[in-house]
């Protein structure tokens, strides 16, 4: 299949390497020449923006930072739907708000296109092994025909319901994890105060009542779990801002459905201290520093 994929960063990059292993033919556009080239030594055909990047092409991929880039890239004059033939299907698979996504699908509608929200689990390293879980909103229908496509990156490929809800189910998620990682960060802090070994504590919650993915695979205390971020001071991983953005995402949806997030809300500020102290950039298990701020986690 001829594909036009948009946004080679960190997820982007390894997912459309992938594709090209899988034997499609891919065009790529990015703002970053260096991230294009990459994918042109690997095989890919470079385009000189996203409209000429999904000329006579069966499906188009973006996976780009936020809603906003989302929005430039498919409506801009040299954007995708500028180019793109009719019925031809958009698969986003960043991770944005379900509002943006369904009025994306209704611009996408007016032209003959479909719009599909696909956005993943599984993080660089899943990327890269191929092995994400895509969690996508459209029609049974529209899920059969892009199913495909998607296992040539992902091992895991789950059906959520109409346009949006696949943003809906990966909003909720990274609610959950933003909040069992602050949960975490505060009980092991308090362990150690109190003075308990932190590895103990680390294997007694892992085989406890409190044990879930931010104790027992990343958990924020330092050489608990040695291959954890917590491990390297807090390198690669889950971006701080890129947790800080998906809370923001839950809590936005929240006022819409005039839904209480009260734990959600109260994680979003923790991540927010963190990013306005200048750790964004580190795993959002950093979060741990806030309670322990003389020490070295
Ligand atoms: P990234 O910042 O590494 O990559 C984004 C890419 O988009 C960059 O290469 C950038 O140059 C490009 N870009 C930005 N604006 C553009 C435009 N107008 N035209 C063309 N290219 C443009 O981000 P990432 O880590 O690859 O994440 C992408 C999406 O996936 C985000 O929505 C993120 O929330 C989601 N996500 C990330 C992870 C992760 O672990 N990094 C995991 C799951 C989901």
């Amino acid at each position: 299949m001829k594909i036009g994929f948009i946004g080679l960063g960190n997820m982007g990059a390894p997912m459309a390497h992938n594709l090209l292993k899988a034997g499609h033919a891919v065009n790529v556009f990015d703002l970053n020449a260096r991230a294009v080239q990459i994918l042109v030594d690997a095989g890919a055909e470079a385009a000189g923006s996203p409209k000429a990047a999904v000329t006579d092409v069966e499906c188009v991929i973006t996976m780009l930072p936020a809603a906003a880039h989302v929005r430039s890239v498919l409506t801009a004059d040299d954007g995708v739907l500028a180019g793109i033939g009719k019925g031809v299907t958009i698969i986003d698979s960043s991770t944005i708000d379900p509002a943006s996504v369904k009025a994306l699908a209704e611009l996408a509608q007016q032209r003959g296109n479909t719009f599909v929200d696909a956005p993943v689990s599984g993080g660089t390293g899943g990327a890269a092994a191929g092995s994400l879980t895509f969690m996508v909103g459209a029609s049974a229908a529209v899920y059969e025909q892009v199913k495909p496509v998607l296992l040539a990156m992902g091992k895991n490929v789950v059906y959520c319901g109409e346009t949006g809800t696949g943003q809906v189910a990966k909003i909720c998620n990274n609610l959950v994890l933003g909040i069992t990682m602050a949960g975490v960060a505060e009980a092991m802090a308090l362990g150690a105060a109190l003075g308990i070994d932190p590895n103990l504590l680390g294997r007694i919650i892992n085989t406890s009542t409190g044990r879930c993915w931010s104790s027992d695979t990343c958990n924020p205390f330092p050489g608990v779990i040695e291959t954890a971020p917590a491990s390297r001071d807090y390198a690669g991983g889950f971006g701080t801002d890129l947790m800080l953005k998906d809370l923001g995402l839950a809590t936005d949806a929240a006022k819409f459905a005039h839904q209480p997030v009260y734990l959600g809300s109260l994680a979003q500020q923790l991540y927010q201290t963190m990013s306005s102290k200048g750790a964004g950039r580190l795993d959002f298990s950093a979060v741990i520093k806030l309670y322990r701020p003389d020490r070295e986690a």
